[in-house]
Order: structure tokens, then sequence, then C-alpha cells
């Protein structure tokens, strides 16, 4: 396995186990030099060696797995500490032969054992004996024993430490996660209550919208309950009918349709998962929606040009065009014009909504995508329609960056992948870094 597939702990165990490796070969190095010169002592230590090495490879391949870790480390600890004996029998107990025991402390695993203290006072004090039965003097067992316990102690402090970071890393991760669900809620909130305030914001202009053709649609109806007594008998009057007032008529009540079923449409929620859709068809169908909030002297144009089906929530897309078209309407006051424009930009589609209006200032420009942030009056807008619009596109694999002068309109530019990335959450709530914007002329 290549150390980029390990994971963290994985990684951290290996690097123990090698350092682990190289004291232990170290001290092997050490004790023979000790025997240079005497070929026979150095083959002694040799053999012992090799046979550690042997025999703790052969518990913790097939014994642990077999008794369990808590006897299987016994176990090792007691051929380890027969080994110790032997080779301080043999050389006669040298320094290096000591410095096993402090080396047993530091690399001493609790989770290996529960009990690891106990196996680690067993070999101490059994090295101890031996070596005392056999004449060592008194300050080597003492002072290696002590060395030992401040080992011991240092690296339990130590695992402790790292133990209780974890801990802390375990609770702040699950903090994070709880921060972030709720997050993805406010987000849903905050999208809602931005089509709301669309909707608020353009409903007494589609009343008018829905007002004008029902008058005469109301008003026609009338005239032809009146006139339907007289229509067999004047010709003239039933051509007038079937010519110009039925169709009429027929076409109000189709605009009413249409601005009713665009409202649903509208309100409506996204599906879950992510569907096709005609990029083209939702702007215009936002166009309807925001059309009431342009006049002969407010124009809205759109220039759509051929794309391909697009993977994402239309809705979404949707409510993000008509924001756009709303904040240009206002911008342009009395006269001027908002041109809504589509283009394939290689394997991505750009859409830009550029108006004549007022421009930003920098503190706009720098502030725009802030969540709340508004230059509108209280009541005339809430702040969130960029915050979200930006939080929609970019859950979509898109970008949104913005031009602007004051005194000479602005231009939001917009860049989707055809295909959002499928893990990406749809809606993040508030952006953390800011799409570009810059001072410069549309
Ligand atoms: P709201 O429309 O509720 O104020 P938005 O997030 O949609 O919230 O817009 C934030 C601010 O960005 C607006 O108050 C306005 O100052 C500025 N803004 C947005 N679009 C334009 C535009 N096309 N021209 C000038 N200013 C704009």
């Amino acid at each position: 396995m290549s150390p980029a597939a390990l994971s963290h702990s994985e990684q951290a165990r290996r690097n123990f186990d090698i350092r682990a490796l190289i004291g232990a070969a170290s001290l092997c190095v050490l004790q023979v030099a000790t025997s240079y010169g005497h070929g026979y002592e150095v083959a002694e230590v040799v053999a012992i060696l090799v046979a550690k090495v042997v025999f703790n490879t052969w518990v913790d391949r097939w014994l642990i797995s077999r008794i369990g870790g808590t006897p299987g480390e016994r176990v090792r600890i007691a051929g380890n500490t027969l080994g110790l004996l032997l080779m301080g029998h043999l050389q006669a107990w040298p320094l290096a032969l000591w410095l096993w025991l402090p080396f047993n402390a530091m690399i001493t695993d609790e989770n290996r054992a529960r009990q690891a203290w106990l196996n680690l006072a067993f070999l101490v004090v059994v090295v101890d004996a031996v070596a005392l039965m056999e004449g060592v003097s008194v300050a080597l067992p003492l002072g290696f024993s002590a060395l030992t316990g401040i080992c011991y102690l240092l690296a339990q402090a130590r695992q402790g430490f790292i133990e209780s970071m974890l801990r802390e890393r375990e609770e702040q991760n699950a903090q994070l996660q709880q921060a972030h669900l709720e997050m993805e809620a406010l987000h849903q909130r905050a999208v809602m209550q931005e089509k709301l305030s669309s909707l608020g914001l353009l409903s007494a202009g589609i009343a008018h919208e829905i007002n004008n053709p029902m008058s005469y649609v109301t008003s026609n109806l009338k005239d032809l309950m009146a006139d339907l007594p007289r229509l067999g008998t004047t010709p003239e009057l039933l051509e007038e009918y079937r010519r110009d007032i039925l169709p009429a008529t027929l076409d109000g009540l189709r605009r009413v349709n249409s601005i009713v079923a665009d409202l649903r449409r509208f309100a409506r929620g996204d599906p879950e998962s992510l569907v096709e859709y005609d990029l083209n068809e939702e702007i215009r169908a936002a166009a309807r929606i925001a059309q009431s909030r342009f006049t002969h002297d407010r124009e809205l144009r759109l220039e759509l040009a051929q794309l391909p089906h697009l993977l994402g929530r239309p809705r979404q897309i949707a409510q993000v065009l008509v924001n756009l078209m709303i904040n240009a309407a206002e911008a342009i006051g009395e006269t001027g014009s908002v041109t809504v424009t589509t283009a394939l930009d290689g394997e991505r589609i750009r859409i830009t909504v550029r108006d004549t209006g007022v421009g930003m200032d920098a503190v706009t420009l720098k502030n725009l995508f802030q969540p709340f942030f508004t230059t509108k009056q209280v009541g005339a807008g809430m702040g969130l329609g960029l915050a979200v619009a930006h939080g929609i596109v970019r859950a979509h694999g898109g970008t949104i960056s913005v031009e602007s002068e004051p005194g000479r309109g602005t231009c939001f530019t917009l860049s989707l992948a055809q295909f959002p990335p499928p893990n990406l959450p749809l809606g993040q709530p508030f952006p953390e870094e800011r799409p570009a914007a810059h001072a410069a002329s549309p």
C-alpha cells in the first residue's frame, strides 16, 4: 500500500514501528559492539538477538491472533525477559544490556496490553533480581530501574496528552458537522425567503399583468352576452366576433394562464435529484415573471444562443435570474435596458445580465454578495438575493462575477457547468470566498 493510501492513524502507527525498530537495532549493534573482540560471545549475542526478533514476530503474527492481545503480550514479555537474562548472564551485564529496560518503557503501548505497567514491572524486577543475585553492583539496577520508571511515566503522559487532543478534535468535528447541518437548513430557509421576497416585490406588477387582460376578457364576454340574441341576424357583428373579439379574448386568457403557470412553477420547490433542463426556457420563464418590472422605456431584451441541456435545479436557476433581472430593473430607473445573453463557452455556459443602470460604488461592489447587505430602503430589499444567488450558482459548479461602474451600468456574468459535480451540496448557505467583482466598465 502506498503511504498516500494510509489513514493518518495507520501512518502514525507505521512511523512509530519504524522508530521502535531503529531503536531496537541500535541497541543490538551496541550490544554486539560491547562483545567486540570476543568472537564466541558475539556469536552468542547475535544468536539471542535473532531469536528475540523471530520470537517477537511470531508473537505478533501468530500468537496474538490466537490467544488475544493481553495474554500474547505477557508471553512476549516473558520471552524477552528470558532473552535479556540470558544475554546478561553470558555478557556479565554490560551497560548496553541495561538500556533495554528504559527502551521497553518508552515503547510500551497501552493499547496492546491493558496492564502494560505490570508487564514492565515484571521485566524490571526479574532482570534486577537475577542481576543482583549474579553479583552486579546495586547502582546499576537501581539507576536503570529509576530511568525505566521515568520513561514509562513520560510515555504515558505523552499518550494521555495525544488522546485528549484527539478527543478535543472529535468534539470539534462533531460541532462543525452540526454547524454545517444548521447552515444547510438556514440556507434552505434563506432561499425560500428570498423567493417569497421576490414574489412580494413582483406581486403588484403581476396583479396588474393579470388584471389587464382579465378586464378586457370580462368586458368582451359581457358584450358577447349582450350581443348573443343579435348574432344570428347580424352577420357583420358575427364576423367581428370571429375575427377580432374572440381571438383577443382567447389571447388574454392564454396570457393569464401562462402568468399563473409561471408563478406556480416559480413558487414550487425543486425536485430532490438533479434534472435535465433547458436553460433558455428557464430564462424566458424568469423574464415573463420579471416582465411586470419593465415598461416601454425600460426594456428587457433576451439574446439567447442555442444551448445543450444542462443538469441541475432549474427552479433555483430561475430564481437567480429573476433576482438579477429585478435588481437590474431597479438599477435602470425610468429609462434604460437590460439585456440577458447566453453563450456556449467551451464546456461551460455563460449567461450575462447587463444593465444600463446606476452602477455600483466601491463599497457596494465589495459587499454585494454579503448576506443582508442592501442599499435599498427598508421593505424594498432584504439583501439576501445575491448571497443566495451565489450559493445556488456555486452549488451548480458555477461562478458568478460582476463588473460595474457608477453611472455606467452593471454586468453580472454567470458561468455554469453543463454537469455540476455530483457530490457538491446543492446550496452552500453563504459564500466563504467572495466571487470576483470588478469596478470596470461593463
Ligand atoms: P437586495 O436586492 O434585497 O438589496 P441583493 O443581494 O439582491 O439584495 O443586492 C444587494 C445590493 O447589490 C443591492 O442593494 C444593490 O445595492 C446592489 N445591486 C445588485 N444588483 C445591482 C445592479 N444591477 N445595479 C446596481 N446595484 C446592484
